[in-house]
């Protein structure tokens, strides 16, 4: 089943010419052709099925610092700004608030583990509240239990996946930029050493940049153009329930499920980091990179089917451009629910929050989340194919800091000063043999 998602209507016909595409209209994508629309560019944004319906609706919405690794906090950190100066300019409602998010725990060793990234996030200016149990069980009374302790981060928030990309969308078009719905990019091509197109199934748009905000396809539309990009992905199941009485926190982790609230009033439904990882020839391919981060993560992942295979998102074919492609077949990746998880997922919410018990299960849905070796994104320019922007493998944290992502690849293309650091999220990274440090968090 598709997560809940606001459909936004363009009818902008294929451009000929554009001084930016932007292949891919999740998050990532969104913000990046609203950036670039912003600069003045002639930006034309395209997607394969409709705006934000695959891991951009389909997320629980956390714009977090809270736990992220030290190359990720300056952009996500940005982002928060940017997601409020953004509803401010544009006069789009993404649904973001900064509620704050809070974490509970009656474990010792996450306790300290907290306690440790809080001393971090200290010496770089960022400020997060560890509770005592008192505190936590304050904080968490909804629950009406004792904690141990926690965590609350007051400048954290949430957005609302369901509305986000699509207020982003509606926004690029106010400024002068299109956005066109079910059109696949098949492929680019080369003139003089450089991108000088982008081909697509209704056409083709002469550029000289294009920007692959594909998320999970990233690495098999790379494969056509020679490219080595190492991405895998896991799959993973929620749900939301309806709004209804009784007070409900705007967002909490436990270790056991956490609760978010939705822009509806409902609230999403999720136990972190769960996943199945599905068996497809990508996955194969660079099983060895990421048997780190899978080792890291063995509690929480189990292994899943063939439905990897069924999607074709890890496809390791070779397809031409005068023909439909695997994204022609699969419009929105829309993965087969892992029904025990949801179970699961409910009893354990029931079990946290009574209340929940009270209120009506709207949908259930699962997600391809998808990432990189070491758990940061790929973000820059390919040496291989000047012209050609990577951003992809957001790694499960990509919602949050859509805007931030999308602000620095717009730097890059207009070589601005950039947002923050580019260095390391390049994807020249994964050329090495070293694969770099798997993200703390
Ligand atoms: C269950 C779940 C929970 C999550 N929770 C959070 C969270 O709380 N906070 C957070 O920050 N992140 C979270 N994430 C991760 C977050 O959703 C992703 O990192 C983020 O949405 C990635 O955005 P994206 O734009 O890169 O990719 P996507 O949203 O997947 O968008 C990629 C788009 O590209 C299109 N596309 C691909 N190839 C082509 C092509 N050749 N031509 C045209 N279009 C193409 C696709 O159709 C798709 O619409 C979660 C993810 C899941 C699944």
């Amino acid at each position: 089943m598709p997560a809940p998602l606001t459909l936004v209507e363009t009818d902008a016909g294929l451009q000929r010419s554009a001084d930016a595409v932007v292949i891919g209209a999740g998050i990532v994508g969104v913000f990046t052709a609203y950036y670039l629309a912003k600069r003045g560019l002639k930006v034309a944004l395209i997607e394969k099925g409709r705006v934000g319906a695959e891991q951009s609706s389909r997320n629980w919405g956390w714009c977090r610092q809270q736990n992220r690794d030290a190359r990720e906090l300056p952009m996500a950190t940005k982002s928060l700004d940017l997601w409020e100066s953004f509803a401010e300019e544009s006069g789009e409602d993404t649904g973001f608030r900064r509620c704050g998010l809070l974490y509970l725990s009656d474990s010792e060793e996450e306790l300290a583990g907290w306690a440790r990234w809080r001393d971090f996030a200290r010496t770089v200016g960022v400020s997060t509240h560890m509770l005592d149990s008192s505190e936590a069980s304050e904080r968490g009374k909804a629950t009406r239990r004792i904690w141990k302790g926690g965590v609350f981060s007051p400048t954290d928030g949430t957005a609302d996946p369901a509305s986000a990309a699509p207020a982003v969308a509606r926004a690029i078009v106010k400024l002068g930029g299109t956005v066109l719905q079910n059109c696949a990019a098949r492929g680019i091509e080369m003139e003089g050493g450089r991108l000088s197109a982008v081909v697509t199934e209704h056409g083709t748009i002469r550029t000289k940049i294009a920007i692959l905000s594909g998320g999970a396809w990233a690495s098999s539309f790379c494969r056509q153009l020679g490219i080595r990009f190492p991405q895998a992905s896991t799959r993973s199941s929620i749900l939301s329930i309806g709004p209804g009485e009784g007070d409900l926190p705007d967002a909490l982790h436990t270790a056991r499920v956490s609760v978010t609230r939705r822009g509806d009033g409902g609230h999403t439904l999720a136990i972190s980091g769960r996943g199945r990882v599905d068996v497809t020839a990508q996955n194969m391919r660079f099983a060895t990179q990421f048997l780190p981060m899978f080792m890291r993560r063995w509690r929480s992942l189990s292994p899943g089917g063939l439905e990897g295979i069924r999607s074709g998102h890890e496809s390791l074919a070779r397809w031409r451009l005068d023909r439909p492609t695997p994204m022609e077949h699969m419009r929105i990746l829309d993965p087969a629910v892992d029904a025990s998880t949801i179970k699961l997922t409910y009893d354990r919410a029931v079990e946290l929050l009574p209340e929940i018990g009270k209120r009506r299960i709207t949908a259930s849905w699962a997600g391809y989340i998808d990432s990189t070796p070491d758990g940061v994104p790929a973000i820059g320019e390919v040496a291989s194919v000047p012209g050609f922007i990577l951003a992809a493998g957001f790694s499960g944290h990509g919602f949050g800091i859509g805007p931030g992502a999308g602000h620095l690849i717009a730097d890059i293309v207009t070589a601005s000063t950039p947002i923050v650091d580019p260095v390391p999220y390049h994807p020249k990274r994964f050329e090495s043999s070293s694969w770099g440090k798997v993200a703390d968090f």
